[in-house]
């Protein structure tokens, strides 16, 4: 279309302006950045990827270690591989600032949990991108996020603009099975990598929809613990045809009864508090106010009785006792010597695993059953009040001017607690769009992330990573 001379000027002007911008990185920033080009780089790297069987177990870690150590090496990003034990790799890659602020680090996992085929429309590992989606296991869990991540770096390191802190990628195995074998293990034995960091981020909370539209921004600050305990009951053994009421089985099952029956505490932790209240002015306006203070709601038992009727909402407001493995005899007409259980019970951030112990040996009220701890690690949290945290919130409102950004609070754990049991904070956000069919996809069937999530998480986390060490 043809222009008047001023319009022309104009343009000329803002040509010339532009130019000049563009030899200011610093104030130009993402803007001088082809997003277009990185967003298909972003897709094709992911669809790579998936195509990394990481299956945990056995878990393979190191092949996915080396597929980011061969982009890390054609990029000039100083990388290294680490296996805790043959298989299990772990990567590492740090982009330097100027030390003027402490690093930060990007965190994910290598490995994913494994597919049945046979319930799968496309092959899980064949990195399949169709109908708007990317296909395969660890789409969302949590692959996804690690391309993210490695965008973010990739990005970092073209620009070549000067950083105010560290960025280190970590990539690690074996999260979906208590990772001992990855963040563990660096924890334990490479810690010295990583110990003047400022904060960490990863996988966990996300950005809710519902009816389709934002409804919060979720950032996990804090999580349950897993506190796993094996009970253990023994008795006079003998045939099955003369019964014995002191037998190790009878005894388990009073004991498993009564922990059964048992109504644990409801207590409100402050990021459960926050959550509920943040979103409280989405709810009808009785269960409004009700959300506000629910520490005091919850003293009326109609309202408790109610509230906890959801079930992971009464996971949110109680330590939790699961029963969930139970061993007797082996052959149905033998009392055996012994029976035991194994029980998952989850404890809030701030509880005592010593006193809840106590707590549950009062419940059962039997000496004779022995308790032993399967898994425990100390329950802790991370205060909000971080660059990173205030980093976060202000993109999220960057974007979505009315957005609510709040402490997403999971009945789950991820790798969080070892650092933050270093005293590291350790939060949870995954800057994409997950709605409750999404949710569903973790660990099920399918499972595959939007193209449009993945470029929105692209351009999102760079946008949080960039205010942080510009
Ligand atoms: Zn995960």
């Amino acid at each position: 279309m043809r222009g008047t001379f001023l319009q022309y000027t104009r343009s000329l002007a803002m040509f010339v302006l532009m130019g000049f911008l563009a030899l200011l990185p610093v104030a130009v920033g993402a803007e001088a950045l082809d997003w277009e080009a990185l967003e298909t780089e972003t897709v094709s790297l992911l669809s790579r990827y998936l195509q990394v069987d990481t299956s945990n177990p056995p878990g393979n870690e190191i092949r996915a270690a080396q597929f980011f150590k061969a982009i890390f090496d054609r990029e000039g990003i100083e990388a290294k591989v680490f296996e805790s034990t043959p298989g299990r790799g772990t990567i590492y890659a740090r982009l330097k600032g100027d030390g003027s602020k402490r690093p930060i680090i990007l965190l994910n996992h290598l490995d994913v949990v494994p597919a049945d085929r046979r319930f799968w429309s496309v092959d899980p590992f064949g990195g399949v991108v169709k109908d708007g989606y990317i296909w395969g296991r660890g789409a969302l869990d949590m692959k996804g996020m690690g391309i993210l991540e490695l965008m973010a770096m990739l990005i970092l390191k073209r620009q070549g603009i000067p950083l105010k802190r560290d960025v280190i990628f970590l990539g690690t195995a074996d999260e979906e099975a208590g990772g001992t074998y990855g963040v563990g293990s660096m924890v334990r034995e490479h810690f010295d990598l990583f110990k003047d960091a400022e904060f960490v981020l990863n996988e966990g909370g996300w950005i809710a929809l519902r009816d389709g539209k934002v409804w919060y921004y979720g950032v996990t600050v804090s999580e349950k613990t897993p506190f796993w305990l094996k009970l253990t009951a023994t008795g006079t053994p003998g045939h099955g045809s003369v019964p014995r009421p002191d037998s190790a089985v009878n005894k388990l099952i009073v004991a498993l009864h009564r922990l059964m029956n048992y109504q644990t505490p409801l207590k409100v932790v402050p990021d459960v508090q926050r959550l509920y209240a943040d979103l409280a002015d989405l709810e009808p306006p009785e269960r409004r106010e009700r959300l506000k203070d629910l520490k005091a709601s919850l003293q009326d038992p109609a309202f408790a009785a109610e509230f906890t009727k959801d079930l992971v909402a009464n996971a949110r407001v109680r330590n939790t006792i699961s029963i969930t493995m139970l061993e007797g005899s082996n052959k149905v007409n033998v009392i055996p010597p012994q029976a035991s259980a194994q029980i998952d019970t989850r404890l809030l951030p701030g509880e005592d695993p010593e006193a809840f112990l106590e707590e549950l040996r009062r419940v059962i009220g039997d000496d004779s059953i022995r308790i032993e701890t399967v898994l425990s690690f100390p329950p802790s949290a991370s205060p909000i009040e971080t660059e990173l945290f205030r980093t976060i919130a202000e993109v999220a409102k960057k974007q979505d001017p009315g957005a609510i950004v709040t402490t997403y609070f999971p009945t789950g754990f991820t790798d969080c607690h070892f650092f933050r049991e270093k005293g590291i904070p350790c939060y949870s956000f995954i800057p994409m769009k997950i709605t409750d069919q999404d949710l569903a996809l973790f660990h099920g069937n399918d499972e595959r992330v939007s193209v449009e999530n993945v470029k929105f998480g692209t351009r999102m986390l760079y946008e949080i990573v960039r205010r942080l060490v510009y």
